[in-house]
């Protein structure tokens, strides 16, 4: 096949954004170029401000998808409102490697993604928690201007194709040629969006190693039957604790927690979910009044039935946990009747009660991947890949996840920008091409 001339592909190409737009677009049987600058393999987050930044920068630019429907996950993201970043993005609210990750955040700040999101026309507003969103409330308008600055950047979006092989050089699927690829594939978190874990295969096919993925932000699941799965729907603010099989606090996370039929959802528990699957095999405790001890709400409740002992626990607590939970963690004995051991059980509950995990709720309800490729692996100016020239990676397919409330957003716009302009640049370098690459496919690693 010549490089430059159209190949007859079964792939969706689509350049219109309503067909983008359109769930039930249909696979188009069109003409496409074979040969690109640079591919971006994943039209998610990352691989869109990749492409875009790729394409302001000059180069021909295609942005390839598996997923007919682009951008499923922003559209999913935030309740629907997509949490675009956070008033304060800091490297410590991320896990993996923080120097790495601080370097990167260092290139594109919130004030530059509030400043590119409100030059797209989606200006972003702070809501009390810190947390940024689109003024209309709206992911849909997320992902429609990052489509219309792709589309303006000159990239070609190519949605319903997906990448199983490059071969360094770089040749896409046996039909796409590109001088230099952007690995965005994300990882395996919600695959119905399209991140199903492959790019995981092509980056390990490409010399990459890739650190075991797990689920992050991610609800838990507990003992069937428990009284917990009778309380859903009842909400507190907590203090969770990892515990190690010694006892040592591994992990600390304070916040809300959601009761539910399941188990237990809300940001404090999504937060801390990957601590507690890192840290296996380990415990998960719950202080139900966080700033309380043992021995301060012990001497409250003494000092409560001194002065009225037909007060209940009930009683003492009803403003500050919910009736539904102190129902199942106390009796309704009155505080001068109550043994003392009955007392410091009850009390040992609410400050350190053991949460009864079983498991996580998986990949499908995970709203991250917790591991991936190793920064270490990566040329933090550029993105490129240090063991195979001309591919860069970004996004949540890099070793680095972060906490709820826009952070891993701003992971993906930051990482995708530098991607996008390093491989940009990389070309005008005069890039040689991929040799150091291993040529392998996805399928067979
Ligand atoms: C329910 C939910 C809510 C969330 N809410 C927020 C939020 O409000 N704020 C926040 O900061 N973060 C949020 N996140 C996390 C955030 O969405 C992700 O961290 C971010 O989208 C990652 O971007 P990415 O581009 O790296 O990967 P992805 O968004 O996963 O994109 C990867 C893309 O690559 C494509 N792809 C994969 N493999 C291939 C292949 N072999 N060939 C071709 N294409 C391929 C996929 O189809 C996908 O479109 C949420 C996640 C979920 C699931």
């Amino acid at each position: 096949m010549v490089p430059g001339s159209p190949v007859e592909s079964c792939c969706g190409v689509v350049t219109r954004r309503c067909g983008l737009l359109s769930s039930a677009a249909p696979r188009l049987r069109v003409k496409i170029s074979d040969k690109y600058d640079i591919a971006v393999v994943g039209a998610g987050a990352a691989g869109l401000m990749a492409a875009i930044s790729a394409g302001r920068a000059g180069a021909r630019v295609a942005a390839i998808d598996s997923a007919k429907r682009i951008g499923a996950k922003i559209l999913i993201s935030g309740g629907g409102r997509c949490n675009v970043t956070n008033e304060a993005v800091r490297a410590a609210d991320f896990n993996g490697s923080r120097n790495a990750i601080a370097k990167v955040l260092r290139t594109f700040d919130v004030a530059a993604t509030v400043a590119f999101f409100e030059d797209l026309g989606v200006p972003l507003k702070i809501e009390e928690t810190g947390k940024l969103f689109p003024v209309s409330n709206r992911a849909r308008d997320v992902v429609d201007a990052l489509l219309t600055a792709a589309e303006d950047a000159g990239v070609e979006i190519i949605s319903g194709m997906r990448v199983d092989v490059a071969v360094p050089g770089f040749v896409i699927n046996g039909v796409l040629h590109a001088d230099r690829v952007i690995l965005a594939a994300g990882g395996r978190s919600v695959p119905k969006t399209g991140s199903d874990g492959s790019g995981y295969d092509l980056a390990r096919a490409l010399g990459h190693t890739v650190t075991k993925a797990f689920p992050a932000l991610v609800p838990l699941i507990v003992t069937k039957g428990h009284w917990i799965t009778e309380v859903s729907g009842t909400s507190v603010d907590a203090e969770l604790a990892v515990k190690s099989p010694t006892g040592r606090v591994v992990q600390r996370h304070r916040g809300s927690m959601l009761f539910t039929h399941f188990g237990l959802s809300g940001p404090a528990v999504l937060d801390i979910s990957r601590h507690w699957i890192a840290s296996q095999p380990a415990t998960l405790a719950a202080n139900f009044l966080p700033g309380e001890t043992f021995e301060s709400l012990d001497a409250t409740l003494v000092d409560a039935a001194q002065r009225n002992p037909r007060a209940t626990v009930a009683s003492v607590l009803r403003y500050r946990l919910p009736d539904r939970l102190i129902a199942h963690l106390a009796s309704d004995t009155a505080l001068g009747r109550m043994p003392k051991d009955e007392r410091r059980r009850i009390v040992h509950d609410v400050v350190d009660f053991t949460l009864p995990v079983i498991r996580d709720r998986g990949f499908d309800y995970a709203e991250v991947t917790a591991g991936g490729v190793p920064l270490e692996e990566i040329d933090l100016n550029t993105m490129e890949s240090r063991l195979c020239k001309g591919l860069y990676l970004c996004g949540e397919i890099l070793d680095v996840d972060g906490r709820i409330g826009g952070f891993n957003f701003q992971w993906a716009w930051a990482s995708g920008r530098a991607a996008g302009m390093g491989a940009a640049v990389g070309g005008s370098r005069g890039h040689e091409t991929a040799s150091s690459c291993p040529s392998t496919s996805s399928e067979s690693s």
